[in-house]
């Protein structure tokens, strides 16, 4: 085995695509400014024999899910509400269960993945992490099983890329290093809702003990 800073074995790091949708890219219901600039470079990344397990995640919300404005009588699009004693902030209606703007981008080789995981599914409860679901009205953060398939195959190392650089990236690579997995966010293939917030997410990685990285420095 390795020093800390060695290059992980390709055989135990896995790539976590993040909500790489058509809702999510310009155009879309929730469109990331800048999203489609990721899409060539990710696809070369998954075509690449630098990871071993490769995941995708698919935000994948049941109509009338508790997520939208819409559910919310006089709320409008990015307010935050109190759920279940969390700030939660209400988007538009997105990536609706079957419908296009829910797809996996077509732009991407998906073939190349080992598991696609969908999450926010549950009508009630949103899920912006690919390894938790965000809290219950028990209170609970219920685990997706994420971290367990990945120990199971051997992972000890994950990268973190897709949308929202600011959302789901984030709280899944958070979530990651709560788990014990070594976690690199692969920065320049990422873009965010809101990019003003950038900085505020650079600290609050590296105080999860979350790395930064450009892809393109580390290819
Ligand atoms: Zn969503």
């Amino acid at each position: 085995m390795g020093g800390h800073h060695s290059i992980a074995d390709p055989t135990q790091t896995a790539l976590l695509v993040v909500d790489v949708q058509p809702d999510f890219l310009p155009g879309g219901a929730l469109a990331v400014a800048g999203g489609d600039e990721i899409l060539a470079p990710l696809a070369a990344l998954l075509e690449s024999a630098r990871f071993g397990v490769r995941v995708a995640t698919q935000d994948w919300h049941p109509p009338g899910h508790v997520s939208f404005a819409s559910r919310h009588p006089g709320r409008r699009p990015f307010e935050v509400v109190d759920l279940y004693g969390h700030e939660q902030t209400l988007w538009p209606d997105h990536c609706v269960q079957g419908s296009a703007g829910a797809a996996l981008h077509p732009a991407l080789p998906w073939e190349r993945l080992d598991l696609i995981l969908r999450k926010g599914t549950d009508p009630q409860v949103d899920s912006y992490s690919a390894f938790r679901n965000n809290w219950d009205p028990r209170g609970d953060r219920p685990a997706t099983g994420l971290a367990g398939y990945l120990r199971e195959r051997g992972v000890c190392a994950v990268c973190v890329c897709g949308l929202a650089r600011d959302v789901c990236v984030r709280w899944t690579a958070e979530d990651a290093a709560a788990a014990g997995f070594r976690t690199t966010v692969l920065w320049d293939l990422t873009r965010a809702v809101d990019p003003a917030a950038d900085e505020t997410v650079r600290a609050a990685l590296a105080a999860r003990g979350v790395a930064v990285a450009n892809d393109e420095g580390s290819a």
